[in-house]
């Protein structure tokens, strides 16, 4: 049985050379539970290594999620840009159907100069994006917009909650670090965090809360740089962020996305079980 909270990389374990889509018996031997596939730069993977891929994360009980293309823009006013993100959207729910992820995560876009409009217009997009997909065999998919590190993109914890509340198949990703960039270094203490997660939990119907976490460098603008779990002269702190997860009862995906991926992964799982 999976533990409330589990653990993994975003992308390929620092020290593994294998093909990213056999990863996860690695990262299962590692003693990790979860497996965040990286198509930031582009889907590339066939259909045969997403196969693959599915039948390795069953086989070795990983958790799979798809970071789709970081391109995607919903809320553009350049119409070819919007028909772009629509398809891309839409191939990495095919993609992600393929290889089993349970969430395809997503950076939602930039704000116009209206930001109420920007909300309607990466709402209209859903919606074709939707269309697309009924008309469509994929049925099984969830859609997980990202909680962005700059303040020039759409993505701040209240425009989360809204596209979410809006959409079927759309859970939220909470990338704690970017909250924590966007605003300057919003979390400071335990409290900080939880202030978030209540908030999620008066807003969404959540069965698993599917997060991110690094340590981030950031500046007015909003994030800079991703650092170690062991670089401390940067937040957020991961041991309020464990202790208010556990708080909230919240069942959890934690994904790792500082430089040492896997290995920050396990320092994060390890501190987990020392505060049960
Ligand atoms: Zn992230």
């Amino acid at each position: 049985m999976k533990s409330k909270i589990i653990f993994g990389p975003a992308g390929r374990p620092v020290d593994y050379n294998g093909p990213a889509y056999k990863a996860p018996e690695y990262i299962a031997d590692e003693g990790l539970s979860a497996y965040e596939y990286q198509a930031g730069r582009g889907l590339r993977i066939g259909e045969k290594s997403s196969n693959i891929l599915k039948e390795e994360s069953d086989k070795h009980d990983v958790l799979i999620s798809i970071h789709a293309p970081y391109f995607i823009n919903l809320s553009s006013n350049n119409k070819k840009t919007i028909n772009n993100s629509i398809d891309i959207l839409f191939k990495s729910a095919q993609v992600g159907e393929c290889m089993g992820a349970y969430r395809i995560v997503f950076h939602p876009g930039y704000y116009l100069k209206s930001k109420e409009n920007t909300l309607k217009i990466a709402k209209s997009t859903i919606n074709k994006v939707l269309e697309k997909i009924d008309q469509s065999e994929i049925t099984n998919f969830t859609f997980s917009p990202e909680t962005t590190g700059k303040k020039s993109q759409l993505g701040n914890l209240s425009d989360i909650i809204a596209i979410c509340r809006e959409f079927n198949n759309f859970e939220p990703t909470i990338d704690v670090a970017h909250l924590h960039a966007r605003d300057n270094g919003l979390i400071q203490t335990k409290n900080d965090y939880n202030k978030i997660f209540s908030t999620i939990e008066d807003e969404l119907d959540i069965k698993r809360l599917h997060c991110h976490f690094t340590r981030i460098e950031y500046i007015k603008s909003g994030e800079r740089r991703h650092h170690s779990l062991n670089e401390l002269d940067y937040g957020p702190d991961p041991k309020y962020f464990l202790e208010s997860l556990i708080e909230c009862d919240f069942k959890a995906t934690v994904i790792c996305e500082s430089p040492l991926l896997d290995q920050d992964a396990l320092i994060l799982k390890r501190l987990y079980e020392s505060l049960l």
